[in-house]
């Protein structure tokens, strides 16, 4: 039954209608932005980062700290699929060992309440089945019948630059046109940066200021979208780990540790919100967005 029509259906994913009222619940989206690598605190303070800093200041920031290991592999495992290092078995970017299978991403568990998703990554372990993990289902079947979409750029071998941009202009085309209703999307230039010239150099601000407009570009798809069809989307941005002044992480070192959650609401008028007095965990970030889907 179209959830427009059915009451009980309104009632349940629209706690914002009051008794009385004959709003019909849109229907909700959800995307997760995930930026490898991202000095938060440099990021939020500093003049690179223009549209993550309005973004954070125009919705709710959330800080959160990284589980050690402070690496690409166990991070991202840890938030997509809301389980720790010690369930996923995901210790470093070999992945040898791991216990993914018995997790559940997060865009799985969005497909099997029904929702439509999108893996867009620029770093292959994240979703690429011929890779070490990979860390989101495959989904073949999902993938034949319409219901997942699935972008993978090779950035580790071709660099993040051209990778993290088309990741962007992919994102941009799946948002306006089909509207998935659960997207993860990654950008990896940061990260690249931070290894090769360090987290505090010229270099590393210059590619926090290119991922910072691939952003851009997704609100503004997202904003285009909610002023074309009437939803209710939700966004959220994080990272997986900092970068050491001279570049590299791994360790406990709070610049390693430090990340966030960022999250905005478009199209409804009223704020998603997240008790604040609660610290979360990288594990609450992939229910936090789907409790948005009901
Ligand atoms: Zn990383």
């Amino acid at each position: 039954m179209d959830a427009r029509t059915n009451p009980d259906e309104i009632a349940r994913t629209n706690p914002d209608s009051s008794p009385g009222t004959t709003a019909l619940a849109k229907p909700r989206k959800i995307v997760l932005v995930g930026i490898d690598g991202l000095r938060i605190d440099d990021a939020l303070t500093g003049v690179h980062a223009p549209v993550l800093s309005a973004f954070a200041r125009a919705g709710q920031l959330l800080p959160l700290e990284m589980e050690v290991p402070t690496i690409s592999g166990p991070g991202w495992s840890s938030i997509l699929t809301g389980a720790p290092h010690s369930v996923h078995g995901v210790f470093d970017n070999t992945f040898h060992g791991h216990r993914l299978d018995a997790t559940t991403d997060f865009l799985a568990r969005a497909s099997h309440a029904g929702h439509s998703t999108l893996a867009a990554v620029s770093w292959p372990p994240l979703a690429d089945p011929a890779s070490a993990g990979p860390i989101l289902t495959t989904r073949l079947d999902d993938q034949r019948a319409g219901r997942h979409r699935l972008v993978v750029r090779d950035g580790e071998t071709y660099g993040y630059r051209m990778a993290d941009g088309d990741i962007a202009a992919f994102t941009r085309l799946a948002i306006r046109d089909a509207g998935p209703d659960a997207s993860f999307v990654y950008l990896g230039e940061v990260d690249e940066a931070g290894h090769l010239y360090g987290g505090v150099s010229p270099e590393y601000d210059a590619a926090v200021a290119r991922v910072d407009t691939h952003l851009g570009t997704i609100l503004d798809a997202v904003a285009r979208r909610v002023s074309t069809h009437d939803e209710d989307w939700l966004v959220g941005v994080t990272t997986d780990h900092g970068h050491l002044d001279e570049g590299g992480h791994g360790g406990a070192d709070p610049v390693l540790t430090r990340s966030f959650l960022a999250l905005g609401r478009y199209g409804s008028g009223v704020p998603f919100d997240v008790d604040s007095a609660i610290r979360i965990q990288p594990t609450d970030i992939s229910r936090i967005l789907l409790s948005h889907l009901g």
